[in-house]
C-alpha cells in the first residue's frame, strides 16, 4: 500500500564539500542571506569555514550543517569534529554517510549509524545519505544497497529516530556527474524508501523528508520536485554558484506553492 507523504517544508541544501577562500565563502553567504524562500535552505560548508559562515547567517533564516561528524563525543580522534563542537557553532544539521565519506573514507553502514545515533543523542538532525553505484544499478542491486544503508541505521537507533531526521537518496553514478536520475527514476527510490520505513512507522515515513541528490541544477529541480515524494534537494556543484542555488530553492518555492 502507497504510503503519502504529508506536507512539510521542502529542503534544499548545499553541500560545499572541500571548496572555497575566506572570500568566495563570504560572498556565496551573503548573496544567500539576503533572500527569503519558503522552503528551507541549508549550507553545508567545510569545517573551518563554520564559525565564519554562522556569524555571515546571524539574522538569516537560512540553517547551517556540517560535512560529517564524529561518532564519538571527545578524544584522541585527531581531525575529527565532535556532534558537540558543530552545534556549539551554530550547525544544525549535518550530513552522515555521503557517498563521498562512505567511498572514500572506507564509513561502513555501522559507522554511518553510529554517526547517525551520535547526531540524535546530542540534537543534530542528521542527513543520512544513501545510494548505489553504476555497477549495483546495473546489476539490479539499486533497492537492496539502499534498503541496507537505511537498515543499519534503523537495527542501530530504531524507527523513532527518523522522527526529524532527513534522508537524502543520491545515486552514486549521479553525483558530480551531470547525469541526473530521471524524475521517475528518483521517485521510484523515494517512494520504496518512505514505503521501506512505513513498515516500521507509518507516520515517521509520512512526515520525512527525502532529498534527492546528483546533479541537480536550475534546469531539472522543478521536474524532480514536481514528484510526490521528493522534498527538495541536496545539491553539490549548483550550490557553489549563488544563482544557480537561487533558482533552485525558488523551483522549490514554487513546488510548494502549488
Ligand atoms: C553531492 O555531492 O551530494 C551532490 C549531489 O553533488 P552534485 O550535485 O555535484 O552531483
Amino acid at each position: 500500500m502507497a504510503c503519502p507523504p504529508v506536507a512539510v517544508a521542502m529542503l534544499v541544501a548545499g553541500n560545499w564539500k572541500m571548496n572555497g577562500t575566506r572570500v568566495s565563502v563570504d560572498a556565496l553567504t551573503s548573496a544567500l542571506a539576503a533572500r527569503a524562500h519558503a522552503c528551507e535552505v541549508l549550507v553545508i560548508p567545510p569545517a573551518v569555514f563554520v564559525p565564519q559562515v554562522s556569524a555571515a547567517l546571524s539574522g538569516s533564516t537560512v540553517a547551517l550543517g556540517s560535512q560529517t561528524v564524529s561518532e564519538f563525543e571527545s578524544g584522541a580522534y585527531t581531525g575529527e569534529v565532535s556532534c558537540t563542537m558543530a552545534l556549539e557553532f551554530g550547525c544544525r544539521y549535518a550530513l552522515v554517510g555521503h557517498s563521498e565519506r562512505r567511498a572514500l573514507f572506507a564509513e561502513s553502514d555501522a559507522q554511518v549509524a553510529a554517526k547517525f545515533a551520535a547526531c540524535k543523542a546530542t540534537g543534530l538532525v542528521p542527513v543520512l545519505c544513501v545510494g548505489e553505484t553504476l555497477e549495483e544499478r546495473e546489476s539490479g542491486e539499486t533497492e537492496a544497497v539502499v534498503f541496507r544503508q537505511v537498515q543499519a541505521v534503523l537495527d542501530a537507533c530504531g524507527v523513532g529516530a527518523f522522527a526529524d531526521a532527513v534522508l537524502a537518496y543520491e545515486p552514486v553514478w549521479a553525483i558530480g556527474t551531470g547525469k541526473t536520475a530521471s524524475p521517475d527514476q528518483a521517485h521510484i527510490m523515494h517512494a520504496a524508501l518512505r514505503e521501506r520505513l512505513a513498515e516500521s512507522n507509518a507516520e515517521i515515513a509520512g512526515g520525512l523528508r527525502i532529498l534527492y541528490g546528483g546533479s541537480v541544477n536550475a534546469g531539472n529541480a522543478s521536474d524532480l520536485f514536481a514528484e510526490r515524494d521528493i522534498d527538495g534537494a541536496l545539491l553539490g556543484g549548483a550550490a557553489l554558484d549563488a544563482e544557480a542555488f537561487e533558482a533552485i530553492c525558488a523551483a522549490a518555492d514554487a513546488e510548494m506553492a502549488r
